[in-house]
């Protein structure tokens, strides 16, 4: 695969994306970026720093700071559940950023511009550091207009949620209701895809697919076939 090969997953949240993406990275050694991960720890920063979701517009330019001034590291752990890490200014927060309220964070700092600018360089750098496989909401429309596959996942809305569910679950700790939390997927999505900038949307020439009936095994063989035969492998 040549070097600058890039797969980019767009999608809401709970059609699988993040373990289909983990799994074809595996398959195919491309590295996988979550850029999620990375608006996931820029909510935490922001929470650290004594901002709450009911943040305005007169915080944007301090929140944007923040997120200029991040540094982040992903490192593998062996022994470690999850292996792979995210270092935010030097602190381990991977068992920190994957709660209801850092989502719900997460979707909300994502909307600021000065955050969105701030993360680019790094995702289009990582992104092309060796052949890869990113999964966001903008991968295909803005950070990889240019992508060599670009693919966009669906399923409908009970389905995510029950998936995050499960996920919560096998996770530990605070579990909210399935109500609760198709709520939030569904307020998620709505400011995820009505934002200004950089919406949640199918990029063009992106392959879509509705993973609502189908399982993880079936999601990845095809989209495997697919990368396969358009990098010519
Ligand atoms: O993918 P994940 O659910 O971890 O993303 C958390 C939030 O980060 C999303 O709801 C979205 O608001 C934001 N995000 C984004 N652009 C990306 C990836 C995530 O705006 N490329």
């Amino acid at each position: 695969m040549s070097k600058k090969f890039v797969v980019a997953v767009d999608g809401p949240a709970g059609t699988g994306k993040s373990t289909a993406t983990k799994r074809i990275s595996k398959l195919l050694g491309l590295i996988h970026v979550d850029t999620g991960a990375l608006y996931r720890g820029i909510a935490y920063l922001a929470t650290e720093a004594g901002f709450g979701l009911d943040f305005d517009e007169s915080d944007h330019a301090a929140i944007a700071k923040i997120a200029q001034k991040a540094k982040f590291e992903f490192q593998r752990i062996p022994g470690k559940n999850p292996s792979n890490r995210l270092f935010v200014n030097g602190n381990d927060v991977t068992g920190l950023i994957r709660t209801p309220d850092m989502s719900m964070m997460a979707s909300r700092v994502s909307a600021v511009p000065g955050v969105r600018a701030a993360l680019k360089d790094l995702q289009r750098s990582l992104g092309l550091s060796s052949p890869s496989i990113l999964e966001g909401r903008d991968i295909g429309t803005v950070i990889f207009p240019d992508a060599d596959i670009k693919f966009f996942l669906t399923a409908d809305i009970d389905a995510r949620a029950k998936r995050r569910l499960d996920e919560l679950e096998a996770q530990g700790g605070d579990i909210p209701s399935f109500e609760e939390l198709r709520e939030q997927i569904r307020a998620r999505d709505e400011g995820d895809s009505t934002r200004a900038i950089a919406p949640l949307r199918k990029a063009e020439g992106a392959i879509e697919i509705d993973t609502t009936t189908l399982t993880l095994d079936q999601v990845v063989e095809s989209m495997v076939a697919m990368i396969k035969e358009r990098a010519g492998l």
